[in-house]
């Protein structure tokens, strides 16, 4: 069972969704932290490194002597991070995506690949949490591939919660390729709908199932509840604005560590969860290894 955290925009409350829900979990889950570029999640859980690795991804490198500067590896990387320049090819690599194809359409051979590093992945227990965070090197771009390599280390048989990155873009349709649910976090505001819409149009077009958790109920109007029940959309969670979670947020404590009477509503919500994974799972024989190399 695979669950996914996301939302369309930031600082809606999805990380302390994700932590507390694998908080009461009940049995061992994995928590992935694929909010590469800023990973948060290690704030609020007290463990013990299990170790990191470093991810690289391969990036070409042109044999200046064997170029004739043909221009086909520029002409067939689209995201012009190789560039024929008069007799030779210039490589850019913090533009490289690592597909390997400049080199396998240079006609002379005159491209090898090296590695590129791109971050690390680490790895933290913290009693029947075991978190994977991937972290984005400063200045590099390519988050994906590291997305990729923090889902490759999920283990069949185990459950996992995914803490994508905010927003719509590539790195979170990353993060949500493979999983069984989603769970959409949102504020009961106009900005909250209007990202809202978004992300439910990126979960419509990948076919994934989805539910919505609404953060701190009380604070706007009851636009999101509209929305969601015209579409047909569950809202399985509603969190009402306390501020006492801001306050625990802030202290790096968990809600149902720190607020107690928290933890029927997270339990509430992973049963929800849980419950509707299970009625909407269309690919039974669905592993962790087989999301992964589809990542
Ligand atoms: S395709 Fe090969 S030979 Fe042609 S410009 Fe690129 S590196 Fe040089
Ligand atoms: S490996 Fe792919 S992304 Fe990188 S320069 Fe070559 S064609 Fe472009």
């Amino acid at each position: 069972m695979i669950l996914a955290i996301a939302s369309g925009k930031g600082g809606t409350g999805k990380t302390t969704v994700s932590v507390n829900l694998a908080r009461v979990f009940g049995s061992d889950v994995q928590l992935l932290d694929c909010d590469v570029e800023e990973p948060n999640a290690h704030l609020f859980l007290r463990g013990t490194s299990a170790g990191a690795e470093t991810v690289s991804i391969p990036v070409p490198q042109v044999d200046e002597a064997l170029c004739n500067g043909c221009g086909e590896c520029g002409r067939f990387c689209e995201y012009h991070a190789i560039v024929s320049f008069g007799a030779t090819a210039l490589v850019f690599p913090e533009m490289c995506h690592g597909c390997g194809g400049c080199a396998r359409v240079c006609p002379p051979k005159a491209i090898c690949e090296v590695d590129e590093r791109i971050g690390i992945v680490e790895t933290v227990r913290a009693d029947r949490i075991t978190l994977i965070q991937g972290r984005l090197d400063v200045g590099k771009a390519m988050s994906p591939p590291l997305v990729r390599a923090v889902k490759a280390r999920l283990r069949d048989g185990t459950p996992a919660i995914l803490d994508a990155p905010p927003g719509t873009s590539c790195p979170v349709i990353a993060t949500l390729r493979g999983a069984d649910y989603v769970v959409l976090v949102t504020e009961p505001t106009p900005f909250g709908l209007h990202d809202l819409r978004l992300a439910v149009d990126m979960v419509r077009e990948l076919r994934i199932p989805f539910g919505v958790v609404v953060n701190r109920e009380g604070i706007g109007d009851d636009r999101v509840r509209v929305y969601c029940g015209t579409e047909g959309i569950p809202i399985l969670l509603e969190i009402p604005d306390d501020r006492r979670i801001a306050e625990a947020y802030s202290r790096g404590e968990l809600v149902v560590e720190a607020l107690p009477e928290y933890v029927a509503l997270f339990e509430k919500l992973r049963d929800a969860v849980l419950k509707r994974a299970a009625a909407d799972r269309r690919e039974p024989g669905r592993t962790a290894s087989s999301i992964a190399s589809r990542g």
